[in-house]
C-alpha cells in the first residue's frame, strides 16, 4: 500500500505559453537526448542553461515560433513534454 502511495510523483514542471497553446515541460523526466530539438519542425526547442534529471541540459522552446503542434510531446520517450492546445477565443 505504502510502496503504491510514494509511487506516485507529482513531477514538477516549467511552462511556457504563447497565443496557440502551452508547452509544459518536465525537468525531472527530460534526460537530455534532443530528440525533440531534432524533430521539431519549425527547430524552436533549445538546450536550456538549467539542467534535467541526469545533469544533462534541459530543453527549452521559443514560444514566438512554436505552432503547438505537439510533435515534441509525441516524440519524447520519456514524457517529458506536454502540449495544451488553447481554445479559439471567440
Ligand atoms: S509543439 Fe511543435 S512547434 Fe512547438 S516546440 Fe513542440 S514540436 Fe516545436
Ligand atoms: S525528447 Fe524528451 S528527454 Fe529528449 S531532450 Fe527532449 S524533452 Fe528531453
Amino acid at each position: 500500500m505504502g510502496k503504491a502511495e510514494t509511487a506516485k510523483t507529482e513531477w514538477k514542471s516549467v511552462r511556457y505559453d504563447n497565443d496557440k497553446g502551452i508547452w509544459l515541460g518536465f525537468p525531472g523526466l527530460c534526460k537530455g537526448c534532443g530528440l525533440c530539438i531534432q524533430k521539431c519542425p519549425t527547430k524552436v526547442i533549445q538546450w536550456s542553461n538549467e539542467l534535467g534529471v541526469y545533469g544533462t541540459p534541459r530543453v527549452e522552446p521559443r514560444m514566438e515560433g512554436c505552432i503547438v503542434c505537439g510533435m515534441c510531446q509525441m516524440v519524447c520517450p520519456d514524457c517529458a513534454i506536454r502540449i495544451e492546445k488553447k481554445k479559439v477565443q471567440q
